[in-house]
Formats: structure tokens, sequence, C-alpha cells
């Protein structure tokens, strides 16, 4: 029987550092006095000279994150975060113009990008030059709706059953107590699923231009509340979320049903385009394309893609989204095929959580990279949401093309390395 080498290196290294038996002692509990940070929700100037005079990292690093327009902003910061002691500056970039010809957004976009990943922007820029001499990006919410999933534990699943009856026979005084706390919130579907004794309530909520984590929590927590007061039927517990709905976590449900807002985006990029400005040429891509469908099969990925994760990340930091809404964002279909002789690129993703209100999108560089794209405020979460698949899709075409061309590794050796 062979053991294999990481199991073995990783023994050694451990060997290393236990060489004396006393250096086992710092595995052992450590119950020495400490102070506890005091919590601050509401952070002034002073409350986050408090936090550094605890802190190490010295005065530069106080400097770096405590700075001038940060300590002017801390209300501002207060709604957004709790023990304030400052920001991070992430770089930000540009992508674009970016035609987008969508049912929601329209016209052409400079796409702020953050991030400190080195040949990013530089291949959603390329991608995006592609799109744009084409024609533009096609694009269209096909769905929407943000899920919680509420569980109810009881005896036994007879009881479980006289509850989903119990729910059935009251769904409108449900959707009425989840939808009086909120003015844009909509309960647009509840489906009960019964395991045994446990109840899940998958409930589906409209949000207007908010994401809406926030939002489908309150009112649901508001409909089981109702659900524990009114219901005949004993309940032994319930939650808020019964870890079901998605939320954060790539899943099957969010894959096939959606989470958030599902966008279709294509594009159908002339050959003279694919030779000019991607340096390679649509066999070249298809072939590849295929190489990379395989792969994504073989290894059971949900959906098959490229790279959604970074531009998803970028734009979602710049635009005040919650970014790890990532994780169950970054799942979908890329698909490209040939159409005479050029070539036809999508994407659909089915779980985009965006917003245009709430959340961080209300903070001061995050708002401005909101009003950089014209999609601050109300009336814009749609074309946000159409503008983060038209991204992806500009990502997807744009490493199919440095892979096909075998450029990939020189692009970044070059972008990230040598200057
Ligand atoms: P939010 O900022 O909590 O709520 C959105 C607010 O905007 C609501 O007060 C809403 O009022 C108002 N609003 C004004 N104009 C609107 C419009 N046109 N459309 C929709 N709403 C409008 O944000 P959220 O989107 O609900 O939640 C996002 C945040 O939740 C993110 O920061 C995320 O990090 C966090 N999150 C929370 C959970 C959780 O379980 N609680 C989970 C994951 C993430 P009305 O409510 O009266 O309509």
């Amino acid at each position: 029987m062979i053991v294999p080498f990481h199991v073995t290196e990783m023994l050694r290294r451990v060997r290393q550092k236990f060489a004396k038996p006393a250096d086992e002692a710092r595995m052992y509990p450590n119950r020495e006095a400490f102070t506890a940070l005091r919590p601050v929700r509401t952070a002034t100037p002073e409350s986050v000279s408090r936090f550094w005079q605890r802190l190490s990292g010295g005065e530069e690093a106080r400097q770096a994150l405590a700075d001038e327009t940060t300590l002017e902003n801390t209300s501002t910061y207060s709604a957004n975060i709790e023990n304030l002691i400052g920001t991070v500056k992430v770089p930000v970039g540009v992508a674009g113009p970016l035609r987008i010809n969508g049912v929601n957004a329209s016209g052409d976009y400079h796409v702020p990008l953050a991030t400190t990943e080195a040949a990013l922007v530089a291949s959603y820029a390329r991608g995006a030059h592609a799109a744009t001499k084409a024609g533009g990006i096609s694009t269209a919410v096909l769905y929407e709706g943000v899920l919680r999933s509420p569980a109810f534990v009881f005896d036994g699943l007879l009881q479980a059953g006289q509850f989903v009856d119990w729910v059935v026979a009251n769904i409108d005084a449900l959707q009425a107590t989840a939808e009086a706390t909120t003015r844009h919130g909509q309960l647009v579907s509840l489906e009960p699923v019964i395991d045994n004794n446990i109840v899940f309530l998958l409930c589906r909520y409209v949000t207007g231009d908010a994401a809406g984590q926030n939002m489908v929590t309150i009112a649901t927590s508001a409909l089981c509340e109702h659900a524990a007061s009114e219901c005949p039927v004993p309940i032994r517990a319930w939650y808020v979320e019964g870890n079901f709905s998605g939320d954060k976590k790539a899943s099957s449900l969010g894959t096939m049903t959606g989470r958030g807002r599902k966008v279709s985006a294509s594009v159908t990029l002339p050959a003279d385009v694919v030779a000019s400005l991607l340096q390679t040429s649509v066999d070249a891509m298809l072939d590849y394309g295929q190489v990379a469908n395989l792969g994504s099969l073989l290894s059971g990925q949900l959906g098959a893609q490229a790279h959604y994760a970074n531009g998803l990340a970028a734009l979602y930091i710049a635009t005040g989204q919650d970014a790890a809404c990532v994780a169950e964002s970054a799942v979908g279909f890329t698909r490209m095929e040939r159409r005479g002789a050029d070539l036809f690129c999508s994407v659909t993703m089915p779980n985009i959580l965006v917003g245009s209100v709430g959340g961080g999108t209300g903070l001061p560089s995050q708002s401005a990279c909101l009003r950089i794209l014209g999609l601050q405020g109300s009336g814009h979460g749609a074309a946000l949401a159409e503008v983060a698949a038209a991204l992806c899709l500009c990502g997807e075409i744009s490493i199919v093309a440095a892979m096909a061309a075998g450029h990939f590794a020189r692009a970044h050796e070059s972008l990230a390395r040598k200057r």
C-alpha cells in the first residue's frame, strides 16, 4: 500500500513543528486573561481612535486605513459595519465602453471593477471591446425571485402534513403578514417541502431594485412568527432559514430555479473581430471550448463556465454588493457555437444578486461607481443585473480566446509579473 506524498509530507512538516514535547502545549486551550474589544455599532472618529490604541501595525497602518475621508464619513459607514477601524482601498479599473442592447440595460457602459488581480481588467476590457465592435451584447432578465427557506420542526410526519394543510388554507394571511414589513418586497410563491417531521417553506420574493437578502429575511421572520402563533399544530422549533435557499452557496436548486435575477446575455462575434481583436480564430475558440466543457463535466462543476467569479467579485466590490454572494452568483452556463463563419457566445446566469439600492450601494465610493454606470438608485436593479451578465460574457470571450491562442500565461506574466 502506498501512502500519498501529500500525507507523508504534511506529517513531516507537523513533526518538525513538534520536535520537543513542550511544543505540544501551544495546541492546548490557553486560558490567560485578555481584554475583549468593546463592540461599537455607531462609529465616530473617537471610537476609531480607541480601536487603534489596541491594534498593531503602527501609525502607517492607521493612516492607510483611517484616512481623513473615512473619518469624515464614520456615520455613513456605521450602517454597514461594526467596530469600524477604517477603509481598505481597493484599486478600481474600468472596462468599456461595453455596448448592451438589453431589455433593461441599454447603451454604452463603463464598468468599474475593483480588484487587486492584475490582468483582470485588461481581460474584461478586451472582451468588452470585441463585443462592442460586434454590435453589442443582447441581455434579458428571465426571472426574478429571492428565496428564503424557513424550517419548521414537528413531532412527526402527521403533524408536518397538518401544518402544510394549515399553511395552504392560510396563505393569504401569511402573504399579507410578510408583505406588511416592506414597501417593495412581494411574496410571489410559497412552496412547502416535507422531509418527514421537518417542513421547509420555499418563500420566493421579488425585491424591487434591492438585492433583497435583508428584506426577505425580515418578511419571512414575520411570516414565521404569524405561523408559530396562529397555527394549531404544535411546532417544536422553527428557524427563519433552514439552509435550503442557497443563500451564499452554489446549489443545484439555485442552478435550476434561480435566486435573485436570472439573466441571459449573448453576442455573435464576426470572424474578423475574433482575428483582429482576440488574435485567434473561431475554430480555435470552439476547439478550446469543447475541452473546457469536458473539464467542467469531469470536475462536477455546477454549470459550465470559465471564470464568472472574477468579474462578479470585482463588480460587486466596486458597486457595494454583498461580495459573499459571488459564491452563488458565479454559477451558470457559457455556450459558444458556430454561426456561419462567426461565433455565437452566450452566458445564462440564474443567481445574480445585485441591487441599485440598499446594502452597501449608498457608501461614498460604491455609489460613485454606480453613478459611473448611470445605475444608482431606484429603477436600475434589473439593468445592473444585465450589466453583470454582459460583463461575465466579456470575461468568457477573453479567456477562451487567450487559452485558444496560447496567450493566457503570457498575458499574466507580462501584466502581473513584469511591470
Ligand atoms: P437593505 O438595505 O437592507 O434594504 C433595502 C432598503 O431599500 C429597504 O429599506 C427598502 O424599503 C428600501 N428601498 C427603497 N427603494 C427601493 C426600491 N426601489 N427597491 C427596493 N427597495 C427599496 O438591503 P437588502 O437588499 O434587503 O439586503 C442586502 C443586504 O443584506 C446586503 O448588505 C447583504 O450583505 C445583507 N445580507 C443579509 C442577509 C440576511 O439574512 N439578513 C443575508 C445575506 C446578506 P422597503 O423594505 O420598505 O421596500
